[in-house]
């Protein structure tokens, strides 16, 4: 039988600063191991933290974009245990103040999988939070056999915990919850939200139960998870797991698991049982924030958030829902689209060819809009071209190639060695007049109403061109002659 399924994320995400969140060692990824060092994020005895003021900025900041409020002050914890890849043995966190309190994240539409928009079940939802803390990462470690290496260039950099309400019910709204999530915390500059380096990290709750009026299921906790894709097969997995056994009356245990990627499977790692008691005390290293002279600091700093930008998109620039939400989806693209508009063309035509031309490109090739070759004032010149009827959006898409190879070319220059140029009217219309002379069975056909070969004339035109003219104007100019 089908069950009601509660998921609740935990998300890790490292804040993008140039410093650690307690000392000057700067933060890194890739580089040589353990060079990014110091007897602060060593844990050596007698060493002191001091606070990064822009990971706290930026966690305010998040918090602002999601709609959280802020505790009037915010304080310091430390969260004991010991690990090889925590050498202080306690890691310095947030417990009872964090700094970001409720909030919730929309699911906008086009962060579904692509294979679900169509199955939205709940559409415009958003996923409340409970809090947004900070705090440090730990060191890095990879196991070999049975040794161990550890990389402190990671421990100590700023690390947001960003932790949902229980108010996602299925594996493809934990997947919106999470892109969406990327975006806006790119959106705001806050994170580089890259999966693949490790700078979003994601716990997931799940639990199942039969009715609405049953209480919770015991909670089973997902671990490593490192994709947005993973994610979502291994909440399936859970899913399909946990209905089997309830099926068959097997009582479900309060469990940590971790996926395995490769099996695509859960296994268990531990029950309650072996939970830690972490003993959080208030760290007397470090003072209370008071956070009212940060949060007037940061107000001014929030962007626009994705679904707003798609608003005025949509408003200003006359494109669709869609397009609208693919273009601010990437706070990048948004910049290169807007930098393309000009006032002569219309929004929707520009959408149009980023979205299907150059994104297309882009995507082909792997590279990011923000190492686009062409600039979007090339690009402007090019639909200029278009708009002004030198160019049919074929021969565009043409000279766009040659563009995307030779990006310090001019469009109009590229158009020109292309043969794409704009009759002046009076060589079009000899050249329009010549057709027609020359071809009277089919121009009775057309003026009987056969409109199909208008197109057979337009070719005859194209053909006789000494250069390429735009083939609507054409077109155009036998109709109005013909019809
Ligand atoms: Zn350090």
């Amino acid at each position: 039988m089908s069950y009601l399924v509660t998921i609740g994320l935990e998300v890790h995400c490292q804040v993008k600063t140039n410093t650690k969140m307690f000392c000057a060692c700067e933060t890194s990824f890739g580089d040589t191991p353990n060079t990014h060092t110091c007897p602060v994020c060593l844990g050596l005895p007698g060493a002191l933290p001091v606070l990064n003021q822009e990971a706290i900025e930026k966690t305010i900041l998040a918090g602002m974009m999601i709609e959280c409020t802020n505790p009037e002050i915010s304080k310091w914890d430390r969260k004991n245990y010991f690990y090889p890849d925590m050498p202080k043995n306690y890691q310095t966190t947030q417990m009872d103040l964090p700094l970001c309190i409720g909030g919730a994240v929309p699911l906008y539409e086009h962060c579904y999988p692509s294979d679900h928009r169509k199955n939205i079940q709940t559409p415009d939802k958003k996923v409340r939070l409970n809090r947004i803390h900070l705090e440090e990462d730990v060191a890095k470690s990879t196991h070999l056999g049975s040794s161990s290496l550890i990389d402190f260039n990671r421990a100590g950099t700023p690390l947001m915990e960003i932790v949902s309400e229980p108010d996602i019910e299925s594996a493809e709204e934990a997947f919106a919850y999470l892109r969406s999530l990327q975006m806006i915390l790119q959106q705001g500059g806050i994170s580089d939200a890259d999966m693949e380096k490790g700078q979003l990290r994601c716990d997931v709750n799940i639990s199942l139960r039969k009715e609405e009026s049953d209480p919770l299921g015991p909670k089973v906790e997902l671990k490593n998870l490192n994709s947005i894709s993973a994610i979502r097969r291994a909440i399936h997995f859970e899913i399909e797991r946990q209905s089997e056994d309830m099926d068959r009356h097997v009582p479900q245990i309060q469990s940590t698991r971790r996926w395995d990627d490769a099996r695509g499977e859960t296994q268990l790692m531990r029950t309650k049982e072996d939970a830690h008691d972490y003993r959080y005390f208030t760290c007397p290293d470090l003072l209370p924030i008071r956070t009212a002279p940060l949060v007037e600091k940061v107000r001014k700093l929030v962007p626009e958030l994705p679904h707003q930008l798609a608003e005025r998109f949509e408003r200003d620039f006359g494109v669709t829902r869609y397009d609208a939400e693919v273009l601010s989806s990437d706070r990048d693209l948004a910049i290169y689209f807007e930098a393309a508009i000009d006032k002569a063309i219309p929004g929707k035509k520009v959408a149009n060819f980023i979205i299907n031309n150059l994104l297309g490109k882009l995507n082909e090739q792997g590279i990011a809009i923000a190492d686009c070759p062409v600039k979007a004032e090339k690009l402007r010149s090019l639909l200029a071209l278009v708009e002004d009827g030198t160019l049919s959006s074929n021969q565009a898409s043409e000279v766009f190639a040659v563009l995307y190879e030779s990006p310090d070319k001019e469009p109009a220059a590229i158009a020109d060695s292309l043969g794409f140029k704009k009759a002046d009217a009076g060589e079009l219309e000899a050249l329009v007049d010549a057709a027609i002379a020359n071809n009277p069975k089919e121009v009775d056909a057309v003026k009987a109403g056969n409109e199909k070969l208008l197109n057979f004339l337009t070719g005859q035109v194209m053909r006789n061109a000494p250069t390429k003219p735009n083939p609507k104007r054409v077109t155009e100019l036998l109709r109005s002659k013909l019809l």
